[in-house]
């Protein structure tokens, strides 16, 4: 008999309930109490909604984040936010967000750091350690969990972060090294299965996933230490992996004293054979076969094909379930009412999912015949998108692969480029630009949403954008800057406005991802080979050309951002996809500079964001990533000048890379290191053009004109005068025009203080 689980349901509600709770909430419009009111019925309906599993996973909940609900759980809440008259909850939100200096009640509290999940687009609240850092169990938000669904269902099965990734993911704050804490951290997880157990709970799921990155000897002891350290609780543990293959901790994960594994069996289905041969017969395997990181339909027969086998060999030992937890894929399927219904038939989110862990089950334990009908619908579906002329074009396969390396190198050296562009575009020293966006006013939304709603014809749509573009125009002309850009007032989103009018995607209405607290983002679907059928951005750029003698820069989207923001296709490697979306976007530098565009900027916020798990796999990565970028820009004359940005980025061990890509200049979040991420540019000798970003963009603050000086010459350091550009860090879209004047204001007398003393 197969057994069926979940490793996580999303929390945050098929319409996005729990987000509009907490920021009622925050912003003091709604109580404590509707706040609770709004979990527990969103916890009620997911529960029921699993309620056809054998195990239904309780304690995934979270009202920001699981990494920082655990650090609750262990007591280790940074100290800043233990003000004493806060509530639990409160501290809980201090360090999710912080506390500003505004709000009456304040005692000023910086948030917690946030990074990426693994490698999904998931973020965290960074754990914090110091050399003292003690823990101490705080079960109930847990234990108020379980009691909660064991009213209705039995078989609940707690999740938990594992100790070792606990640690990982933790950050020092002083000189401790967090690998001496453990032994501090395993009695208190000794603590918390003991009550676990004394709830009546059988199985706990303990989630590692660093087990699928490569470990130092110092870690893989660490393991060890701990699960022997906890195998003497009364109370089974499922040791759980996810987001990819287990390789060289394979024996590891296999002999931890546990009484189950679960693997990702989608991204490391190879390692199964060995699994079955390997994990002694007192541990069950828990296989997750359904992918938990995107939204197509599994294709169960042949799913089939591969599992009966190994289920005849593991019998009862075997457990299903989806890949990971299902945080990362929208909730349901069934509330999309624009999709057609052949797409529709290709996708499944969260609850489909959970149907076809059902399926397998059902299959498996009851022959195929007792699901027939569903296995025969399942395989229509997965035919009609193999052969579908809407996901495969000929002439796209063609073109990829009729590519060349040629295709991505400029004809000339940087050297010999600047010497032209210099020439043709006449800038000054220290240049100065923005990097897109001017702020995205309410006026300007509503004329988005009208034409959206169909209260705007085209053209008077246009004529409402073109005054928004004109008024960029104006503000940037009176400031005196010196490469104009037209300000994205048509974007809604740097992926979708592009998404939207390349030809393979699909958009969905209410397939939202949890991003970060009560943050989502609504990703777009590749859904087939990318086409342009037309020009994207020319319009706006040639209307905004026409109002200035300044070079307007043309603003795109890069391939690998709009990758790494989408849910990708899984019937071929994501690096085709990347190359088709590089041969489209190429087909549009093209195009801009057609129309006499001398500059073009093309975004590539995320590359850095795809790097795989494993370092191991790093560099193929960075080769097609970069290849991309290449194929999309380089295709240009001598003299027209390429720019890419990047933000959030260290770029220390992928500088080669980024060099490769041959832009004309990059510029790049710098203001918040103080300049310091400039040291590598310097070490590598980069030797194109850099405009470090001179203010956050990120705060209302106006940075002063000497600050910038200041940051400039610093930047002067590392990177000879002559090939900085002064820029803010990012786009102004978040911005109010009060605020970015006066900023862009200093920046410019700044910019001419540089000059002067040049
Ligand atoms: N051109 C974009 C903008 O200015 C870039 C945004 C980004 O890098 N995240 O908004
Ligand atoms: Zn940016």
């Amino acid at each position: 008999m197969a057994i069926t689980h979940n490793l996580g349901f999303p929390r945050i509600g098929a319409n996005r309930e729990l987000k509009f709770a907490l920021e009622a909430y925050w912003n003091k419009q709604a109580s404590y109490d509707a706040l609770n009111e709004t979990a527990k019925r969103l916890r009620q309906t997911h529960l029921q909604q699993q309620s056809n599993l054998n195990y239904v996973p309780v304690g995934d909940f979270s009202l920001y984040d699981q990494v920082l609900d655990m650090s609750f759980t262990l007591g280790n809440v940074p100290e800043r936010a233990q003000a004493k008259e806060a509530n639990t909850l409160d501290q809980y939100f201090r360090v999710a967000r912080g506390r500003s200096g505004h709000e009456s009640d304040c005692q000023c509290v910086q948030a917690g750091e946030m990074t990426k999940w693994f490698d999904t687009n998931y973020h965290y609240i960074v754990p914090e350690v110091t050399a003292d850092t003690d823990f101490s169990l705080d079960a109930s938000r847990l234990l108020d969990q379980i009691l909660e669904a064991q009213a209705t269902h039995p078989q609940v099965k707690p999740v938990i972060i594992g100790p070792v990734t606990y640690l990982w993911l933790c950050k020092e704050k002083d000189s401790a090294s967090k690998l001496d804490l453990l032994e501090r951290l395993l009695p208190v997880y000794g603590e918390l299965l003991n009550v676990l157990s004394q709830q009546g709970v059988e199985w706990v799921q303990i989630d590692e996933p660093i087990l699928v990155t490569e470990l130092d000897r110092d870690w893989v002891y660490a393991f060890h230490q701990a699960y022997h350290h906890l195998k003497s609780a009364p109370i089974k543990l499922l040791l759980t992996t996810y987001f990819g293959q287990l390789q060289e901790n394979l024996q590891l994960a296999c002999e931890l004293p546990v009484a189950g594994l679960h693997l990702d069996a989608v991204n490391a289905r190879d390692e199964v054979p060995r699994l079955v041969d390997w994990l002694p017969t007192h541990k069950i395997l828990s296989l997750g076969v359904v992918n938990g990181r995107n939204i197509w339909k599994a294709d169960l027969n042949s799913l089939l094909d591969w599992l009966e086998p190994v289920a005849a060999r593991l019998k009862d030992r075997l457990w299903l379930a989806p890949s990971c937890s299902l945080l990362h894929v929208p909730v349901d399927l069934n509330k999309e009412q624009k999709l057609d219904s052949e797409t529709t038939s290709w996708l499944s989110f969260a609850l489909q999912k959970l149907e076809e862990i059902r399926l397998l089950a059902q299959a498996i334990n009851h022959g195929r015949d007792s699901v027939a009908d569903a296995l025969a619908e399942n395989a229509a579906a997965i035919a009609s998108r193999k052969n579908s002329t809407r996901v495969h074009k000929a002439e796209v396969k063609n073109a990829i692969s009729n590519i060349t390396t040629t295709l991505g190198e400029r004809n000339s050296h940087y050297k010999v480029r600047a010497e032209k562009q210099r020439s043709k575009l006449k800038l000054p020293a220290f240049p100065t630009t923005t990097i897109g966006s001017f702020p995205q006013t309410p006026e300007i939304r509503k004329v988005r949403q009208a034409l959206r709603q169909g209260n705007l014809t085209e053209d008077e749509y246009q004529t409402l954008i073109e005054k928004e573009i004109r008024y960029s125009i104006e503000q940037q002309e009176a400031l005196g800057l010196d490469v104009l850009v037209h300000g994205e007032a048509e974007r809604n989103d740097m992926v979708e406005y592009f998404g939207e009018q390349l030809g393979g995607f699909v958009f969905t209405q209410f397939a939202w991802v949890q991003s970060y607290g009560s943050r989502c983002v609504k990703p777009p679907i590749i859904l087939g080979d990318i086409t342009r059928p037309k020009p994207m951005t020319v319009k706006w750029t040639q209307y905004a050309q026409s109002l200035t003698q300044k070079p307007m820069k043309g603003m795109l989207t890069g391939p690998v951002t709009i990758l790494n923001w989408s849910f990708v296709r899984d019937d071929q490697p994501r690096k085709d996809t990347c190359l088709q979306l590089a041969l489209a976007i190429r087909e549009e530098v093209q195009d801009l500079e057609k129309a006499g565009v001398r500059i073009i900027q093309i975004d590539e916020a995320a590359l850095r964001e795809g790097l795989p798990l494993r370092r191991a796999q790093w560099q193929h990565y960075l080769d097609w990533a970069v290849e991309s970028f290449r194929i999309t820009a380089n295709g240009v004359a001598d003299d027209t000048q390429i720019h890419t940005h990047m933000c959030y980025s260290e770029f220390n061990d992928i500088i080669e890379s980024i060099a490769h890509m041959d832009a004309d200049v990059i510029t790049i979040e710098t203001s918040r290191s103080d300049m310091e991420l400039l040291d590598v540019f310097d070490h590598f000798k980069y030797p194109n053009e850099i405009g470090p970003g001179v203010y956050d963009i990120h705060s209302p603050n106006i940075p002063s004109e000497q600050a910038i000086v200041e940051l400039m010459n610093k930047a002067a350091q590392r990177v000879p005068a002559d090939r900085l550009w002064v820029n803010p860090d990012c786009g102004l879209k978040t911005r109010k025009w009060e605020e970015v004047v006066p900023a862009l204001k200093n920046m410019m007398s700044a910019a001419a203080t540089l000059r002067q003393a040049a």
